[in-house]
């Protein structure tokens, strides 16, 4: 796997945990997430009241795990946090519920992969603070309704079409992260460095953000392998020269894409024309798993304006082929409905 498609695990990176913002001032860039979080944490502390339900959608590694816990510092409430992969049983649920404390916050990541036994008890948990439970067995089993605790759950998604909606209905606050822009990545990559006692010009910080796919995770991964090249190759401060000679080794272009980004759209363009081509065709083409080629490459590719989704499959656009610096063939194109 690459440094890059690698952003996309969660494996647990004690690394990671020491870049991670604490406060929403030390959180950069969206800003819009920012002002209206911290007036809705404002009042919520001023009428002593636990936050509404906040729901956080964006692609990995944009956030959502450092807003739920920056949350939980700016109300001065405990964290619970996990994902729904491993509630495998209503019972692993339940138990986390009545175990919350009045006003904590409870996070869940990947919530659309929640099983529809557990999105009803967590309905009722969220509207009502009482979860349903089945006690007894055949003809005697009854429910019993259990009240717990008043918390605020926090949700977080990199597919929000995924999460039904009278589970997304009972959230109060959505935040939808977006891709990071160069300045703000620049912000991102200063303060990392800071506290990673790493020496990097300003240019080279303009350089990194630019490679690092709009991500900040990503620049905080890549900004680590650069101070690895700086200190064998070079005298221990990242310059210009450190970020191209590493990018080169690493196979990223500056624009932050990769060699696997330029197979994905060389394979719609040579083996379907162009697209449109289903997603589990194209996974499968490419030897990707479907959820990275969802969730890592696809949002990049479409931002950067080389993809589309459309409801018929995947399309590249004349961009794509301008990179490639495949010649594209006007007719086929139109025939296929790509505007020019
Ligand atoms: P997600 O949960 O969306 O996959 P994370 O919250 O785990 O992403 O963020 C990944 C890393 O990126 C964190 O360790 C944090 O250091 C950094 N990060 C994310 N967003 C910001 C930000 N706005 N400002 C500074 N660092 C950030």
């Amino acid at each position: 796997m690459s440094i890059l498609s690698s952003s996309f695990q969660k494996e647990v990176d004690a690394q990671e945990n020491i870049l991670r913002p604490k406060y929403l001032t030390d959180f950069q860039g969206q800003d819009r997430i920012k002002e209206n979080l911290s007036i809705f944490i404002k009042a919520a502390r001023e009428r002593s009241d636990t936050l509404d339900h906040v729901f956080l959608i964006g692609p990995p590694g944009l956030g959502k795990t450092t807003l739920a816990s920056i949350i939980a510092n700016e109300m001065d409430a405990e964290i619970r946090m996990t994902s729904a992969p491993a509630l495998e049983k209503p019972k692993d649920l339940a138990g986390i519920l009545t175990n919350v404390t009045e006003g904590s916050i409870f996070f869940i990541d990947e919530i659309h992969r929640l099983r529809p036994v557990m999105e009803e008890m967590l309905y009722i948990a969220m509207e009502d603070y009482e979860i349903d439970w089945v006690i007894g067995q055949g003809p005697a089993a009854r429910t019993i309704r259990i009240p717990i605790p008043k918390f605020t759950l926090i949700g977080a998604t990199t597919k929000a079409g995924q999460v039904s909606p009278p589970l997304y209905s009972r959230f109060g606050i959505t935040c939808r992260i977006d891709f990071y822009n160069e300045n703000e990545l620049e912000s991102i990559i200063k303060r990392s460095a800071v506290i990673m006692d790493t020496k990097i010009n300003p240019s080279a910080i303009k350089l990194l953000a630019k490679c690092s796919r709009g991500t900040p995770r990503i620049a905080n991964r890549l900004l680590r392998r650069l101070r690895d090249y700086a200190t064998v190759m070079g005298n221990g401060t990242i310059t210009d020269d450190i970020v191209m000679l590493s990018m080169d080794r690493l196979g990223i272009d500056l624009q932050g894409l990769e060699e696997q980004d330029r197979n994905i759209l060389r394979t719609i363009i040579q083996f379907y024309g162009g697209g449109p081509v289903g997603a589990e065709t194209l996974a499968i083409s490419v030897g990707e798993a479907i959820e990275s080629l969802e969730d890592f490459y696809e949002p990049y590719l479409i931002q950067k304006g080389y993809l589309k989704r459309t409801p018929r499959g995947r399309m590249v656009t004349p961009l794509a082929y301008d990179l490639l610096a495949i010649p594209h063939d006007r007719k086929t194109d139109e025939n296929q409905g790509i505007l020019f």
